[in-house]
């Protein structure tokens, strides 16, 4: 039974942040129980499908090229926000960012040099080593070690909150329900997108056809009770980090292999086989992140990027194979859609397509004439049967809607004072940091400072 004892601090969630915090504080003498909502096999929330981390740093690292400086790093994050950020909080983010490699490799945390691909992140982001998992196994181990006491199958269902002040937590504890004292409390329980009762409320009944890609864990339950209880909330409902991914994944878990970079060597399609948005705007790691949006706007909330032989081999591959048809004809009737009107949007984008020289590697200028909505590079004709299909699908990452934290990682309230002793770390706070938009390796990044600060400041209060 969790009633009869008594902790120094509570952390809610078993991700990057939630480990990151445990950590800190244990290592300050703090006692720490985790409360993770997944049973041991599932651990880790979406820390564990994630690959790397974005680091600035002033000269080339074991794993990192060249330099990437705390301006360059903040312009981005400026550039992909269009300004929706706390400059405060986002510099001190960027400059911890620098120290964060050491002390992740001091607990376990191995790295390897960037993965090529269609993103090119050898210079900005190290990468770990077998992955998120290995990490959150890693830091696991770590917590186990230095005495961190950690209960999986243990929802937080709802929080004990006097005045902004934390009193204790009611707890499903393998189904039975308990509770558990402490004396301060870290929230590091993700965002809600493994809600779609949520998701429906800000995006409308379109998000029956969402696919997680994360956790089923992530409900959103701790945010909800922490806006109703008095924290000020942050960032807007509908903003959330979302890609087109395969839509055969499974509707939560699918993880980073469902993922589809085929779009700008492509022609995609509603289910009216009908084009909607230029797929050669710019290069991959720039529009990855609109396309899921795009998807989401489409009827049905489904579409299709349809290439030819001669593209097979220019993306990664998903993890599903392509559909194939020797004809665009039966292609389409293999999609459910109308042979006739794929096979006219097709004829209609080739007879478009001017002559170019093709150029996977940049922005080739390769395009259509006369064609609504134009395709601004890599525009080549389907002519090379067979042909294939991949189906894509919104692919929700995370939600940005969070609470409000100041460079303490403190719970701000809606009277406008701190929290004296209520952290928060991660998905649950990056909107502070990404209020729109996303730059790859920016939600372990939050999550590692954040959650390393909130650890401090929770051992700071509970030895003070
Ligand atoms: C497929 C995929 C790939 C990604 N790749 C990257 C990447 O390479 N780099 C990057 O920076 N970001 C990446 N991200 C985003 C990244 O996963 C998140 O920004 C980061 O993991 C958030 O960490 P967190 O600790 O806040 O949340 P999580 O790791 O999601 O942890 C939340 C935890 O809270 C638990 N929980 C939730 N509610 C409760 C409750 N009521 N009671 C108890 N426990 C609860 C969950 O079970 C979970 O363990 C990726 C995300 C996905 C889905």
């Amino acid at each position: 039974m969790l009633r009869d004892k008594h902790y120094d601090l509570l952390v809610i969630g078993g991700g990057n942040a939630a480990l990151c915090a445990a950590l800190t504080a244990r290592e300050q003498g703090a006692s720490v129980l985790v409360c993770e909502h997944a049973p041991r096999a599932l651990r880790g929330g979406n820390s564990r499908h994630t690959r790397n981390l974005r680091c600035s740093h002033d000269a080339p690292t074991d794993v990192l090229t060249e330099n990437y400086s705390e301006e360059e790093y903040f312009e981005d994050l400026l550039r992909v926000t269009g300004g929706v950020t706390n400059e405060k909080l986002a510099r001190m983010t960027i400059h911890e960012s620098k120290f964060v490699t050491p002390w992740m490799y001091e607990r376990g945390v191995r790295f390897q040099p960037s993965l090529g691909g269609t993103l090119s992140l050898s210079r900005t982001n190290a990468f770990f080593l077998g992955g998120g998992k290995a990490l959150v196994n890693a830091y696991f181990a770590e917590a186990e070690k230095k005495g961190v006491e950690v209960v999986y199958d243990t929802e937080v269902v709802s929080l004990d909150i006097e005045e902004g002040f934390f009193k204790g937590a009611e707890v499903r504890y393998h189904g039975f329900p308990d509770y558990v004292r402490a004396k301060a409390l870290v929230v590091a329980s993700g965002g809600f997108q493994g809600n779609i009762e949520w998701l429906t409320e800000a995006w409308g009944p379109s998000a029956a056809n969402f696919i997680i890609r994360g956790t089923p864990f992530n409900k959103g339950l701790m945010l909800r009770d922490l806006l109703a209880k008095g924290a000020e909330p942050n960032g807007d409902p509908t903003q959330c980090h979302a890609v087109a991914i395969d839509a055969r994944a499974p509707k939560f878990d699918g993880g980073i292999v469902t993922r589809l970079d085929c779009v700008p060597f492509s022609i995609v399609v509603n289910n009216k086989a009908e084009r909607f948005y230029d797929e050669g705007e710019d290069v991959w790691p720039k529009r990855y992140a609109i396309w899921g949006r795009l998807v989401a706007q489409q009827p049905d909330q489904i579409a299709y990027a349809i290439i030819d032989t001669k593209c097979l081999k220019l993306f990664m591959p998903s993890v599903f194979p392509p559909i194939e048809g020797r004809t665009i004809e039966e292609l389409a009737g293999k999609l459910e859609l109308d042979p006739a009107k794929l096979s006219k949007t097709v004829k209609g984008f080739n007879a478009a397509v001017q002559p170019g020289s093709f150029d996977p590697s940049g922005l080739d200028g390769s395009r259509t004439e006369g064609l609504e909505p134009a395709k601004t590079n890599w525009a080549r004709k389907l002519d090379e049967p067979p042909y294939y299909a991949y189906p894509l699908r919104p692919g929700v990452t995370f939600t940005y809607l969070g609470v409000t934290v100041d460079e303490k990682a403190r719970i701000q309230m809606a009277d406008g004072k701190p929290s004296a002793n209520m952290l928060a770390a991660g998905e649950i706070m990056a909107g502070n940091i990404l209020g729109q938009g996303y730059l790859a390796g920016l939600g372990m990044t939050i999550g590692t400072v954040f959650g390393r600060i909130a650890g401090q400041e929770a051992a700071r209060y509970v030895n003070r």
